[in-house]
């Protein structure tokens, strides 16, 4: 049974020893065939909340009490989905590389979505959703969030590089070339035109 509770899902995980996490992952495993259209799960999307989750992108892998040690800047966005919410389909923003540790993995484990092989970014984007899980984090907490919505009568419309535009961050606004104000758009502030 997989857990569609989002509030049960936004408990975080505790950690396991080795013996119980294996075991743990032998049941993910059996879930996820049973899921045919999943390509990851977490302990806790089954209702054991221990941090354990499982990935089968290339090949079956089991990660027991990971953690991400090294993440790129460079993020991208994906479509993603999750077995607990089967009818939703929504773009996320994910690390492009990432370094994890697992107990039951000696060394580092490295995953890139820049890579030819679709597979390895659908494997990156896969392990940063499952440990999320682990951390009471749903796909939902990293949705890709669209450039602000432009506010007026007649929006959108056109502006010029060097139009004076008013942007509003909180009860703070400026006003400043539009050009300025662009990559103020991304820190937060909000385009209002009047
Ligand atoms: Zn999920």
């Amino acid at each position: 049974m997989i857990i569609k509770d989002k509030m049960k899902l936004q408990e975080k995980c505790s950690p396991v020893s080795i013996k119980e996490g294996e075991e743990i992952g032998v049941r993910l495993l059996h879930e996820l065939r049973e899921a045919k259209n999943g390509i990851g799960l977490a302990a806790n999307q089954i209702g054991i909340n221990k941090r354990v989750c499982v990935i089968n992108v290339k090949e079956p892998l089991v990660l027991i009490n990971p953690k991400i040690v090294e993440k790129s800047k460079e993020q991208f966005v994906f479509a993603e989905g999750c077995l607990s919410f089967p009818d939703s389909k929504i773009k996320t923003t994910r690390h492009q590389d990432i370094v994890v540790e697992a107990d039951n993995h000696e060394g580092k484990l490295s995953f890139s979505a820049n890579s030819k092989n679709i597979d390895d970014a659908f494997e990156c984007v896969c392990v940063q959703h499952e440990i999320d899980h682990l951390d009471g984090i749903t796909m939902f907490d990293r949705e890709f969030k669209r450039e602000p919505i432009v506010k007026g009568v007649n929006a959108p419309k056109k502006i010029g590089r060097n139009e004076k535009v008013t942007i509003t961050k909180g009860t703070e606004s400026k006003v400043l070339k539009y050009k300025k104000a662009q990559p103020m758009l991304e820190d937060g502030w909000t385009l209002s035109i009047s």
